[in-house]
């Protein structure tokens, strides 16, 4: 599934303007308004209040390749390929349903008045353990949306979940067209919102026609829902009843049968019934009784899909929530914060709690509630509802500011909370004064409330208090980094996450956690100790150690991690420690092919796994090479002599007989460069967090995206006179009048001395110049050309701010060195924070 400009021209039934049918094209989009990926189609959808004819040049230079359009001629569109159609919203329709008709695997379809995201979500978590799952994104779920999601599809994914909503009769129909599900899934029908019964049915009518050809394929729906109990269900219809409250159902209730349930602390647990008549026991981590109809739905769709009742638990309790987007960062005084104090609603606040408790590790809980607004009515009940659930969660300590929070914390106590765990504050000064007083290191508070209460202002406070300087760390970045890279080096390569150097300066943890979330099939790092921190915090995974010396080899069987060898004595030390303890050490043999760093010679490989191979505390579970030169187009041959090298040592293993189910050398830059080179598993770094190693790389990787951005503030403004010097050594000398704001990065941040005098930061979107040297905690900046610039705001130091960028290379290129090497000097006070959706 590749598509190209011919593709286009040839499902849409349009004409090629301009451009090479071969023209491959990554992704199609609608709006030029964002950053978009590279290599794209634009589509120019005209609509009622916008014309996407009028955004095609903004395409073009955003990053498109390639233009839809139902108007004018080659010639108004000055650049790009362009293709013509007569109607470029059919067009985009018709190129999706001929895309979908393409993939062959399982396409769900997910309709119903509420809930859809989330049991994808749920179902995603679930089969994706195994299988590369393709999720429609967000709520992409209109006449042009499904279309894009659609368009989403890759020949690597395994099965599709597409959500699919309509706001107008009649438009399910084409949806159905356009979706093609093989197997469905309707969470509900409209709630109590909904206007008559009559509406209701028709409503229900005409989502079912989603699934208007299903055949034999299941489709499931909630037995209890009274308006779908009256409709026809096409397909192979499966009941999911739900039983909130009372005793196991009866025996000949059909379907799945949900039942036993009741709230802990993390969330849910309940039992399920399939229709094979076996129970099971599951755990759902996300609050909200409505969810385990969502979760019922999930189990009984991942269950027809062939998952076990193993992997569906697994998966189940894995799943959070994905509709916040959370800050959490822990302070120099070992204060973590989630920081939510942008929206909340009833449904956001109790999944935050949710979070709060799961992300504590057993250390003390603090909730900061404010007002929940926009409520009407409805709000005094749903604060003091909140208030039950603090208590049912569990938080040690709930500090309520605002009228209506205190309804929280009346509830709270109603619900058991002692009242000394319950406090009310009247302003941020008094919160301040409280948090100040009362935190202490490990703690883990959440600040919960909704933007115009302004109580993002006290979390603000409460983490710069130390240095305004942040690493923000785009988690989901980070995820589709991963899902971009899995899908070049398809289904059939593993993908190895290399989190040495803290993550390479990001947090190894925090990301670790976010790739095994998604499927990564093995972590690296270089040193045990980094390996055992990963363990501590509980991740499972295997985990291999590149440099293992003999002193440390103990590590390894006690945690559990797989060891690199290429010498006698550590190999031997692992054998003597894995006697002792009784365990099978795991190790993968290094070759060196050329690296001359670490390694066996090629030609004593054969000797070193014989030797090897009468320890009977080791297993050779793999071999692997690493390469000197992959990122450069110029050094390509010494690439491929390494690679023939590494062959050459493969088959002498082989002949010892070895099974060697681990066979790897590529990193990032091999991994897009060289296919022949994957074998079963690539090393991932740099590229996780969209980086490139050479722009040989960063030729190929356009469907990654930079997932780190470093900002601090201004601290300080003033103006100089001409012949005025700035800074140590006075190694600026203004020629004019100069306004300089001085900001709050130093070298001791990983701001590095080679920035002085003409590296640039963004301010007010604008780049400005550093002027002078830079200092160890501070450096100062010409705003001269940037107007109304205030003590405060934000510097961008890599990353976007308005319509400029600037990236790690473009530090690295001024400082003749690489941008693995600027991310490893980010320094520890620099403040991580985390971003999730
Ligand atoms: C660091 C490292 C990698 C990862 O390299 P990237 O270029 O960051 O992908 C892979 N393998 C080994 C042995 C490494 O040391």
């Amino acid at each position: 599934m590749k598509l190209t400009l011919g593709l286009v021209e040839e499902l849409t039934g349009g004409r090629i303007l301009r451009g090479a049918p071969d023209l491959e094209l990554f992704d199609v989009v609608v709006d030029s308004r964002t950053t978009l990926p590279g290599q794209c189609l634009f589509v120019a959808i005209e609509g009622a209040r916008f014309d996407g004819h009028g955004f095609v040049s903004q395409a073009i230079a955003r990053g498109a390749a390639a233009v839809l359009v139902h108007r004018g001629a080659a010639d108004d569109y000055p650049e790009g390929a362009v293709v013509i159609v007569d109607n470029t919203l059919r067009a985009l329709q018709q190129l999706a349903a001929g895309w979908r008709a393409r993939f062959e695997g399982p396409v769900i379809g997910i309709t119903g008045s509420n809930g859809k995201t989330i049991v994808k979500d749920m179902l995603a978590a679930i089969v994706g353990q195994r299988r590369t799952v393709y999720r429609s994104p967000g709520s992409y779920n209109s006449q042009v949306g499904v279309p894009l999601a659609v368009l989403g599809i890759r020949a690597q994914h395994e099965i599709a979940l597409i959500e699919a909503g309509i706001s107008q009769p009649g438009e399910m129909e084409l949806l159905e067209a356009i979706v093609g599900p093989t197997a469905g899934i309707v969470t509900n029908i409209g709630l109590a919102h909904a206007a008559g019964l009559k509406d209701l049915e028709t409503t229900a009518r005409e989502k079912l026609r989603l699934f208007a050809h299903l055949d034999e394929g299941a489709l499931i729906y909630p037995a209890g829902d009274p308006t779908l109990a009256r409709c026809v269900l096409a397909g192979r219809p499966v009941p999911v009843d739900v039983r909130l409250e009372g005793q196991r159902p009866p025996a000949d209730v059909p379907g799945y049968v949900v039942f036993d349930v009741h709230a802990n602390s993390a969330g849910f647990g309940f039992r399920a019934r399939l229709p094979d008549a076996s129970e099971h026991d599951f755990a759902l981590h996300v609050p909200g009784e409505h969810n385990i109809y969502n979760a019922a739905a999930a189990i009984a769709m991942a269950s027809e899909l062939g998952c076990s009742p193993e992997e569906i638990r697994q998966g189940l309790a894995g799943f959070e929530l994905s509709e916040m987007r959370l800050e959490m960062h822990t302070t120099q005084g070992g204060v973590t914060l989630i920081n939510d104090a942008y929206n909340s609603d009833p449904i956001s606040a109790r999944a935050a709690l949710g979070v709060l408790k799961r992300y504590s590790g057993g250390q003390r809980t603090v909730a900061i509630v404010g007002d929940m607004l926009d409520l009407g009515v409805r709000g005094p009940g749903a604060h003091r509802d909140l208030g039950e659930v603090v208590a049912r969660v569990g938080v040690d300590l709930l500090v309520c500011m605002g009228e209506l929070a205190g309804l929280v914390g009346e509830g709270a106590r109603q619900n058991g909370m002692a009242a000394e765990q319950v406090h009310e504050v009247a302003d941020f000064d008094a919160l301040h004064e409280f948090l100040e007083a009362e935190l202490v290191p490990g703690d883990v508070v959440l600040f919960k409330a909704s933007r115009n209460i302004g109580l993002e202002r006290a979390a603000q406070r409460l983490l710069e208090s130390v240095a305004p300087t942040r690493l923000i760390i785009d988690l989901d970045a980070i995820a589709d980094n991963f899902h971009a890279i899995r899908r070049r080096i398809g289904p059939k390569t593993g993908l190895m996450a290399v989190v040495k150097s803290f993550g390479y300066g990001n947090d190894a943890t925090r990301v670790a956690q976010t790739l095994i979330q998604q499927g990564v099939d093995a972590l690296a790092v270089a040193y045990p100790d980094e390996a055992i921190a990963l363990r501590k915090k509980g991740l499972t995974i295997p985990i291999l150690v590149t440099n293992v010396l003999e002193p440390e080899a103990d590590k390894i069987p006690k945690y559990d991690l797989t060891a690199l060898v290429y010498s006698l004595p550590v190999a031997r030390a692992l054998q003597r420690h894995g006697e002792r303890r009784n365990k099978i050490v795991p190790v993968h043999l290094e070759v060196d092919t050329g690296m001359n760093r670490v390694g066996l010679e090629p030609a004593a490989s054969a000797a070193f796994a014989t030797a090897l191979g009468a320890m009977a505390n080791l297993r050779i579970e793999g071999v692997m090479t690493h390469f000197a030169a992959a990122d450069d187009a110029a050094e390509d041959d010494f690439t491929r002599a390494q690679i023939a090298a590494f062959e050459g040592v493969l088959v002498e293993l082989r002949g010892l007989g070895l099974a060697l189910p681990h066979v790897h050398a590529a990193n990032t830059a091999a991994a897009w460069r060289f296919p022949e080179a994957r074998y079963d598993l690539v090393r991932i770094g740099l590229g996780l967090y969209g980086l490139h190693p050479g722009r040989a790389v960063a030729e190929q990787a356009t469907s990654t995206r930079p997932a780190l951005r470093m900002t601090t503030r201004v601290i300080h403004l003033h103006d100089i006179e001409a012949g005025q010097s700035v800074g140590y050594g006075r190694t600026f000398r203004a020629a004019a009048p100069v306004r300089l704001a001085t900001i709050a990065v130093g070298y001791n941040d990983g701001f590095p001395r080679f920035m002085s005098n003409g590296g640039e930061v963004l301010i007010g979107g604008e780049r400005c110049a550093v002027a002078g040297n830079v200092c160890m905690d501070v450096a100062m900046v010409d705003v001269s050309a940037v107007a109304g610039v205030e003590i405060g705001d934000e510097v961008v130091l890599f990353g976007t701010q308005g319509a400029a960028t600037i990236s790690v290379d473009e530090w690295a290129a001024r400082g003749r060195t690489i941008n693995y090497e600027i991310l490893c000097n980010l320094s520890p006070r620099v403040r991580r924070i985390f971003l999730k959706t």
